[in-house]
């Protein structure tokens, strides 16, 4: 690929979550974004077949949000994150909670994912200290989980490569992923979900409620490869923590906004829990910002404390806590995915988005479960030479050589294009993936 990078330029870049020693030797670089699609330093157009992260869901370089981020450059570029607001910010805690299941009405802005789930943990262990219950700090989080890269995300997160590097973090436990054996290729949500869940009543026996502050959970876990809950089995974790007063934290940097055409996963999956983590679609990726959705009651326990007014209710933020700018984009994409109707076109096409998913089963038998809910799909790979990674790294690579990204992620091939695709881009990507996999070996 022609670029005009140095190779010193190339070395001083250590890349986030990127093989940089194969990277470098021939670089992928990208040099501009519109609609739905990429252009490479060779020119070549390219699909983007993840939203970017499965950030950018209405697609690349929106008018709408373009201008609203030029306006608030040249009107407030940042305002301290503390002491201070802006109204921007008010305004988009107020729409945020219109996505969000009634009663999680107070928002709490972050940077990135990875902040919005420290933003959790760290709430769910003073909220109890607040109460009395002082004891209650450890969590559980699920296997293949993912929670970002903070050492609070890796804690509760389930995948083992993004672990076994850094030792000990926050004492936490782990329930069973529900990809069960039995249950490959099963459309959208599979049985037995009840079942699953019951597993947390084990690690409430093992650990003690009185010791558990919250139970996190992607409602569909993304990272891993779209594996999404069987049925009933975020209601029996919701009845469970109820039971045993955990906090119940859906982790939504993936689902929220529009992925699982609906709102958020809560909505898609009828389960409402505790606080919802949000981030990525918030402003479709175009300037960094998450947020956590807490309900009311978890907010008024810290308005309660009865302290002086120049007293801290709890001492947490970041210094781009509700920066102007990512408000700003954040606003503008939250209306251009009501003014579109994008919620209800996700919705209205997730069934031809699972058809034609789904018929990449006849392109060859190394697919060995395909799974898949509203805009999104995770198809494993048959490991080769014991190695899980290789082959879905190899067809991401292939992909890339024919104009598509794609992500691959430990045994999977992850789908997750803009809420704005075509079917004949959806036929097209299908296309190109199966004839991919089928030249492996
Ligand atoms: N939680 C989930 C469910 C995620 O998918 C991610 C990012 N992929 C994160 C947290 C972390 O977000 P960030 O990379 O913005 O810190």
């Amino acid at each position: 690929m022609s670029h005009r990078l140095t190779q010193a330029q190339l070395d001083a870049h250590w890349m986030a979550y990127t093989g940089n020693r194969q990277f470098k030797k021939d670089p992928r670089i990208i040099t501009s974004a519109a609609g739905n699609y990429y252009t490479d330093s060779d020119g070549r157009k390219i699909f983007d077949g993840l939203s970017g992260l499965w950030t950018c869901g209405l697609g690349h370089s929106n008018p709408a949000i373009n201008e609203a981020v030029a306006q608030q450059v040249k009107t407030l570029d940042y305002s301290p994150a503390f002491q201070f607001g802006h109204e921007k910010s008010f305004l988009l805690a107020e729409r945020i909670t219109e996505f969000m299941p009634k009663g999680l009405n107070r928002i709490f802005f972050t940077g990135s994912g990875s902040e919005s789930v420290d933003t959790a943990l760290k709430v769910a262990r003073a909220y109890w200290r607040k109460k009395g219950m002082g004891t209650k700090t450890k969590f559980i989080g699920r296997a293949k989980g993912y929670h970002g890269a903070g050492i609070s995300g890796f804690s509760v997160g389930g995948i083992p490569a993004n672990r076994t590097l850094y030792g000990q973090g926050l004492e936490s436990y782990h329930l069973p992923h529900t990809q069960v054996p039995g249950s490959e290729f099963s459309k959208g949500m599979a049985e037995q979900g009840k079942e699953r869940a019951d597993d947390l009543l084990n690690l409430i026996m093992m650990h003690d409620a009185s010791n558990i502050a919250a139970v996190i959970v992607e409602p569909m876990s993304g990272s891993a490869g779209v594996i999404v809950p069987p049925k009933g089995y975020l209601q029996r974790l919701r009845e469970i923590c109820d039971q045993h007063n955990i906090l119940l934290i859906f982790d939504e940097v993936i689902t929220a906004f529009g992925r699982m055409g609906a709102k958020t996963g809560a909505e898609a999956f009828g389960v409402t829990p505790d606080v919802i983590t949000m981030a990525k679609q918030v402003t479709n990726g175009v300037i960094p910002m998450g947020a956590v959705a807490f309900k009311q009651e978890i907010y008024d326990t810290f308005m309660d404390n009865g302290g002086p007014d120049y007293m801290l209710e709890i001492p947490h933020g970041y210094t781009y806590s509700a920066h102007p700018i990512a408000c700003a984009a954040a606003l503008a994409s939250l209306d251009e995915i009501k003014k579109q109707g994008l919620i209800e076109r996700v919705n209205s096409m997730s069934s031809s988005w699972e058809n034609s998913v789904h018929q990449l089963k006849e392109a060859s038998p190394m697919i060995t479960d395909i799974r898949n809910y509203g805009f999104a799909a995770g198809i494993t790979i048959a490991p080769i030479d014991g190695e899980p990674a290789k082959r879905p790294f190899q067809i991401a690579m292939a992909m890339w050589d024919k104009g598509y990204y794609v992500r691959y992620g430990a045994d999977t091939i992850q789908l997750a294009p803009p809420f704005t695709t075509e079917q004949s881009e959806i036929d097209s990507l299908i296309n190109a993936l199966g004839e991919t996999i089928k030249q492996q070996n």
